[in-house]
């Protein structure tokens, strides 16, 4: 469903991402795993279209949307700070890319509903984000993301704002949502056992560039360099 056809993205001297060549499938939960600065984020915000490769395509089920603003893919990002309106309340801000879309109120309505009852945010509707926990803002902005159904969703680093058990009983629910939704997620984090536990594929990246992809246990028993052994097992 993704192709990141060798891209490249520099910020003055800093090259973010260099020459990255990936495919991810349908249905899939990918996690981008390295440590900080290595352009994970970068990564994803030019699959979400907040950033402009300076090479490469990017194509999206066959169609190649380098170029295209976000509202135009078929793709929806959560940030690392939610970057919830605090302004309006949940339900309006789950609303909010449907209003976008230009869909009618009852299919607004039905919608965001239908979205509070499956994250189990009903009765929260009315409220505004910072009368809301910190498991309950990523919730939310979870299904804004949702709302206009995007066959891609990207996460970065949704979880590290929260508590330790909280953060366990999210990885469990959101893994639990990308199967019963079939969506593919695009996720980010710069840690391991979140990548372990959570991901049918790991791409550990490495200054730009991935250093590996494959399965947890591939990564994991067989590391093909000291990078990946080092990131990923326990430190020997
Ligand atoms: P972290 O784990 O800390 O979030 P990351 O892997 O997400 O790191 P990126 O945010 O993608 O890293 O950044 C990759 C590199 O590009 C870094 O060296 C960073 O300083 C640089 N960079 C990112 N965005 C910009 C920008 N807007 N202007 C200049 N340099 C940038
Ligand atoms: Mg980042």
């Amino acid at each position: 469903i993704v192709h990141l056809d060798k891209i490249t993205k520099r910020f003055g001297k800093t090259v973010a991402v260099d020459r990255l060549d990936m495919e991810i499938m349908a249905g899939e939960f990918v996690t981008f795993l390295g440590p900080s600065g290595c352009g994970k984020s970068t990564t994803l915000r030019m699959l979400g279209g907040f950033e402009t490769p300076d090479e490469g395509r990017i194509v999206l089920a066959g169609e190649d949307v380098t170029g295209r603003p976000p509202n135009r893919r078929d793709v929806n990002m959560v940030f690392q700070d939610y970057a919830l309106f605090p302004h309006m309340t949940v339900s309006q801000n789950i609303a909010f890319g449907l209003e976008l879309k230009g869909k009618t109120r009852a299919e607004i309505d039905r919608r965001t509903g239908e979205l509070l009852d499956f994250l189990q945010l009903s009765g929260f509707g009315d409220r505004t984000p910072e009368q809301l926990s910190g498991g309950q803002r990523q919730r939310v902005a979870l299904a804004r993301a949702l709302a206009p159904d995007p066959k891609l969703l990207l996460l970065d680093e949704p979880l590290g704002a929260l508590d330790a058990k909280l953060r366990a009983q999210v990885q469990v629910e959101l893994k639990e949502i990308q199967k019963r939704t079939g969506k593919t997620f695009f996720f980010v984090t710069h840690d391991q056992d979140e990548a372990l536990t959570m991901s049918d594929r790991i791409v550990v990246m490495n200054a730009g560039r991935v250093e590996q992809a494959g399965t947890p246990e591939d990564l994991y028993f067989r590391p093909v360099s000291r990078f990946v052994a080092e990131f990923i097992g326990e430190t020997n």
